[in-house]
């Protein structure tokens, strides 16, 4: 469709970044455009409206999943919550670790942030090999929320994120 041509148009390959052999997604372009930004925070959006209840919280994972994850919230009428890589919130955090391909990386979010039996809405711009998405879903749960999705922009398939991710449900809006 044609929501999807667009948005597909404005994601710049980008080789060799950030290591040699690496094809790297590059959704400035997409960001750049108001008519692709708003229809991919649209169609993001939709993902928490067929979550069948309300969304209490989008959850943003950082750094492009707040740009992303910020009008989400605002269409939703949901607050918005960062996770940030180790050591950037301020206050009392919970964390979560998760295996790299080469060593460990550790997600955290505010203690105070997600409420028990909340509803969260988990933003990222892309599911890779789901690491990232698993330990921020492991952290909502941590906090006795519900993780009723996962809204990506872009799946990149052949890494096969989803099989560490079979207990949630993860809609991309596009997957290559
Ligand atoms: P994963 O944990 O391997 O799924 O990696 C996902 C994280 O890495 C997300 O937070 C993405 O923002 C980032 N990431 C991985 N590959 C790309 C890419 O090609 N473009 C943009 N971000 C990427």
């Amino acid at each position: 469709p044609a929501a999807v041509d667009l948005l597909l148009s404005r994601i710049r390959d980008v080789p060799d970044w950030p290591e040699p052999g690496v094809m790297f997604k590059d959704i400035t372009p997409l960001l750049r455009d108001p008519e692709a930004f708003g229809t991919a925070t649209e169609l993001l959006a939709d993902v928490g409206r067929d979550a069948s209840g309300v969304v209490d919280v989008v959850v943003g994972i950082e750094a492009r999943g707040f740009i992303l994850g910020a009008p989400v919230a605002q269409a939703l009428g949901a607050g918005f919550v960062p996770v940030r890589k180790e050591g950037k919130l301020p206050s009392a955090t919970s964390a979560m670790s998760y295996e790299l391909e080469y060593g460990q990386a550790t997600v955290e979010v505010h203690k105070d942030a997600i409420a028990p039996g909340e509803r969260v809405l988990v933003v990222d711009d892309v599911l890779a090999t789901g690491g990232t998405v698993r330990a921020t879903v492991d952290l909502v749960r941590a906090a006795g929320a519900e993780a009723v999705g996962v809204a990506v922009l872009m799946e990149l398939g052949f890494l096969n994120g989803r099989e560490r991710l079979p207990d949630v449900d993860v809609h991309a809006l596009l997957t290559v």
